[in-house]
């Protein structure tokens, strides 16, 4: 009985709950046991107990949660995947996990991420790199490698992850799951231990369109305390189309030419899912994002900018790691930082001073917010013409633990085909679309803002007709 329950999607869980078929607290301490022998190196901390109890009728009914570690959960460690956070377990909990909660999602554990959720592989963590479920000797993606690695393994139903550039939608792809990034201000970056305020968006990672919708559903809405976050319009609604008639995709020249480097099997894979839309109705057209192929270079000057200014407030004083001896104070200062900080954080924190500094500051950081602005246009007149944009989520499939982890730029063109809708803090999504070499593929599609609803439904249409079939992945966990 239990490996069936295990299989079961989150919707699907909370439907036998509801309907008294399956008990909660069974299902919590089934994936717990799971999550606790987790050889993935996926969690950082696992719950030692089933929650006190879940509000009666709560419509997510008990399924449990995993999220990425850069969520303040209350009094649960939360390093953002860093040593200068050691130790901390903060005062409060993020508004979309308390959401969560409060709809019936207790937390199961914390998952693994890159660095302040800086990079593309999960190797930038001070927990250590997260193994791939399809081959352990790959990378599961990253920043939101844990929770991905988490979910095609079937160690948790569900997750949280975020997304700045890709870091929700790339380890999707790599590791075969579903993986939404909303609209930005959607939902609330309230205790999100913040990278580059002006991209980061909490979303879910999912074994399939329906939980991503479900989930989402319930992450949604301004929130006071985030004065960035908006009002969603409407509802998130669960998908339930199976044509893509009268639906127009675009595929973007300058994002699947040869300066994105896709490989042939993701090509491949690609052509073989635009041919399925065009079986469902759609009608699929080239579009054009002109200065789509100048958005890499604008995200790496304002994202290390932004984390430049946000990563100033860890000095040893208020959070976490001191390393201080008998130190002055600016010498504590230095030598927690020198300590705490991993390499590519302090990367980004050098490449970010720089560009925000007197003499170079409009150079830099001003050409690069007027790329911004042009990118988003391009996306607004390419919706004029399309409904959505498709392009394949990340060049390659999963690479192998080491490959780049000494070559930052061949990291950084992981993102070079989710940075755009980043940019235009526009909603995309990624759904596997096949396997190429054994390992998944994955399809991305953007909308305009708070288009989430018809997203998820065009998915989901695809999802049925691409028919992936996820299961290898599920057998690469610990425990049953
Ligand atoms: N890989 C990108 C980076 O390192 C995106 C990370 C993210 O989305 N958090 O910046």
């Amino acid at each position: 009985m239990s490996a069936a329950v295990l299989e079961l999607t989150a919707a699907a869980a909370a439907a036998a709950i509801r309907a008294g078929e399956l008990d909660a607290t069974e299902l919590f301490e089934l994936y717990r046991a799971r999550a606790a022998a987790d050889e993935l190196n996926a969690f950082t901390w696992v719950a030692d107990q089933p929650p006190a109890s879940v509000a009666a009728g709560a419509p997510l009914a008990g399924v449990p949660l995993g999220v990425k570690d850069l969520f303040c959960t209350e009094n649960v460690p939360s390093q953002s995947g860093s040593r200068i956070l050691e130790g901390y377990r903060p005062p409060y909990t993020a508004t979309v996990v308390r959401q969560l909660e409060a709809a019936g999602a207790p937390l199961l554990g914390k998952t693994n991420q890159d660095e302040f959720a800086m990079g593309s592989s999960n190797e930038n963590s001070a927990y250590g790199p997260v193994l791939n479920p399809w081959d352990r000797a790959r990378v599961p993606g990253g920043s939101s490698g844990g929770s991905a690695a988490a979910v095609a393994a079937g160690l948790v139903p569900w997750a949280l992850g975020t997304d700045t550039g890709g870091s929700i939608r790339q380890p999707a792809a790599f590791s075969g799951i579903v993986g939404l990034k909303p609209t930005y201000g959607a939902c609330s970056r309230y205790g999100m231990i913040a990278f580059a305020s002006s991209l980061d968006q909490a979303g879910p990672l999912t074994r399939d369109v329906t939980d991503a919708a479900l989930l989402l559903r319930h992450m949604v809405g301004h929130d006071p305390n985030d004065s960035t976050s908006l009002a969603f319009p409407g509802e998130i609604d669960l998908p339930s189309r199976h044509d893509l008639r009268g639906v127009r995709l675009g595929v973007p020249e300058e994002l699947i030419g040869a300066e994105g480097g896709i490989e042939p099997g993701v090509r491949e894979r690609f052509d073989a899912a635009i041919a399925l839309a065009e079986g469902l109705g759609a009608t699929v057209s080239p579009c054009t994002l002109p200065h789509a192929p100048h958005a890499l270079s604008a995200y790496y000057i304002i994202a290390p900018a932004e984390a430049s200014a946000n990563l100033s407030r860890f000095d040893g004083v208020r959070y976490g790691l001191r390393v201080a001896g008998d130190a002055d104070l600016t010498t504590m200062y230095s030598r927690t930082r020198a300590q705490g900080f991993g390499a590519e954080v302090k990367r980004r924190i050098m490449l970010g001073t720089y560009a925000l500094s007197s003499g170079y500051y409009d150079a830099y950081y001003g050409t690069a917010q007027r790329v911004r602005t042009r990118i988003a246009q391009d996306f607004r007149a390419a919706f004029d013409q399309v409904d959505f944009i498709v392009t394949p989520t990340a060049p390659s499939v999963a690479f192998e633990l080491g490959a780049k982890s000494h070559d930052p730029l061949a990291m950084y063109l992981n993102d070079y085909c989710t940075v755009p809708m980043s940019l235009a803090g526009i909603p995309a999504i990624s759904i596997p679309c096949g396997l190429s070499e054994g390992l998944p593929v994955g399809l991305q599609l953007a909308g305009p803002a708070f288009s989430e609803s018809r997203l998820l439904d065009a998915a989901y249409a695809l999802e049925l007709a691409i028919g992936f079939d996820g299961s290898p992945a599920r057998t690469g966990g610990g425990g049953a």
